[in-house]
C-alpha cells in the first residue's frame, strides 16, 4: 500500500516537474505577435465543451512555429494576423473536419488571415520564402494553412 501511495506521488510530482518546466520554457521564448492562448482557442471548442488544452511538447511546437513562421510573417507583411485554428486536440480535429494525421494535432499548423485576399497574397508570397513543411491556399484564399 504505501510502496503504491509513493509510486502514485512520484508520478504527480513528475507531471508537476513537466508543467512548471513548460511554463518556464515558455516565458525562455519571446513570442512578439502571437501568444500560445490564441493559437489555442477554438470557439468549437467551447461550443461542444471540448478540453483543447495542449500537452507541453505541443507548445513546444507551437512556439517553434510562431518564432520560426508566424512572427516573421507579420513583421514582414506588417499588418495584423489573424489565426482561425492552431493546436487542435483529437476530439476537436474529428470535429472540424480535419485530416486524421493534420499537423494541427501536434501544434505545427496555423490556419492565418489578414481578414482581405490581396493582402493574404502578399502574406502567402512571405511564408513562400520562409522555412515551412506546408503551405496552402485554402478555399480560395479565405485563409492560408501553413505548417512547420
Ligand atoms: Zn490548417
Amino acid at each position: 500500500m504505501t510502496k503504491r501511495l509513493i509510486a502514485l506521488l512520484t508520478i504527480i510530482l513528475a507531471q508537476y516537474a513537466v508543467a512548471i518546466f513548460a511554463l518556464s520554457s515558455l516565458h525562455a521564448v519571446p513570442l512578439k505577435h502571437f501568444s500560445i492562448q490564441e493559437l489555442t482557442h477554438s470557439n468549437t471548442a467551447r461550443r461542444l465543451n471540448i478540453d483543447n488544452t495542449p500537452q507541453p511538447h505541443h507548445i513546444t511546437n507551437l512556439q517553434r512555429l510562431v518564432t520560426v513562421v508566424l512572427d516573421p510573417a507579420r513583421e514582414q507583411i506588417g499588418i495584423p494576423i489573424y489565426v482561425n485554428s492552431g493546436y487542435r486536440c483529437p476530439r476537436l480535429n474529428k470535429a472540424v473536419g480535419g485530416a486524421p494525421k493534420s499537423f494541427h494535432l501536434q501544434g505545427r499548423a496555423a490556419d492565418i488571415t489578414t481578414r482581405k485576399l490581396s493582402n493574404n497574397m502578399r502574406l502567402y508570397l512571405i511564408l513562400e520564402k520562409l522555412p515551412h513543411s506546408e503551405l496552402i491556399w485554402e478555399q480560395n484564399g479565405l485563409w492560408i494553412h501553413v505548417a512547420l
